[in-house]
């Protein structure tokens, strides 16, 4: 399946992200994990990144297209993907669909998760996140045994830089304006589902089988 999962900052796409992949063999890019990765590593790209992503804004179509272009031609991304965090602008669905069309595949679905603004901070500010293996952690909602240290490895969590109330705001401002409309885009296709976020992640997983069965 190709898929595409939309959502504002802390809305649960990284949490179902595992769960869809290992049910789909699909290959999860997630283009805020690749451009911290390029930050970390100060490439060229991570570079230009870094000062939009610490003020909580979108970093420019050209680049974050260019990444995703690079990644759906990896052997693994061949019988299917879950974008998470892509595409953010009317610009770079536009733009994905060129690149798809190219390839001679479509999008067979978009899961909207759907939340309301106000349960967000709590959300971004908890969590904790285990960076080789993707899994989340939330210190009220999913804390991990031992703190700071993930279940299943015993390496430790980490923390987003821009998990914070303020960036938060800037985050939010930028997926109402700038990311909702990537939503209309999809509808006018019919092929977007809509997911209660805001329910209990096994319930959220739940919708999300049903979607996709
Ligand atoms: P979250 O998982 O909390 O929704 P991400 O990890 O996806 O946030 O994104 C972190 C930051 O990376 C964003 O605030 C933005 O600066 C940048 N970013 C990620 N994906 C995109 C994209 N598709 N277009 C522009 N900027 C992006
Ligand atoms: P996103 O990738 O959309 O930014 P995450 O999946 O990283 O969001 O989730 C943000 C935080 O909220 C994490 O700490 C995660 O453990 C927690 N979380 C995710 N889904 C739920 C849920 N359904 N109910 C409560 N907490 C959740
Ligand atoms: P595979 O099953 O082929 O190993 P993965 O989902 O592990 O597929 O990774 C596919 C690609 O998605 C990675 O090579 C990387 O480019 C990108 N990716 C996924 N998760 C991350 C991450 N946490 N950090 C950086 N890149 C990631």
């Amino acid at each position: 399946k190709r898929l595409i999962l939309i959502g504002p900052p802390g809305s649960g796409k990284g949490t179902q992200s595992p769960v869809i992949k290992d049910e789909y063999c699909l290959c999860h890019l997630a283009t805020g994990d690749m451009l911290r990765a390029a930050v970390a590593a100060k490439t060229p790209l991570g570079i230009k990144a870094k000062e939009a992503m610490d003020k909580g804004e979108l970093v420019s179509d050209d680049l974050v297209v260019g990444i995703i272009d690079e990644a759906l031609k990896k052997p693994s991304c061949q019988k299917g993907f879950i974008l998470d965090g892509f595409p953010r602008t009317v610009v770079q669905a536009q733009k994905l669909d060129e690149m798809l069309e190219k390839r001679g595949v479509k999008v067979d679905k978009v899961l909207n998760f759907a939340i309301d603004d106000a349960i967000l901070e709590e959300r971004i500010t908890g969590r904790w996140i285990h960076p080789a293996s993707g899994r989340t952690y939330h210190t009220k909602y999913s804390p991990p045994k031992v703190f700071g240290i993930d279940d299943v490895t015993g390496e430790p969590l980490i923390q987003h830089k821009d998990d914070t109330a303020a960036v938060l705001k800037s985050r939010l401002e930028a997926f109402h304006k700038q990311t909702e409309p990537v939503i209309d885009y999809y509808a006018k296709k019919s092929i977007v589902a809509n997911l209660h976020a805001e329910k209990p992640p096994k319930e959220v997983t739940g919708e999300v089988q049903k979607v996709l069965s």
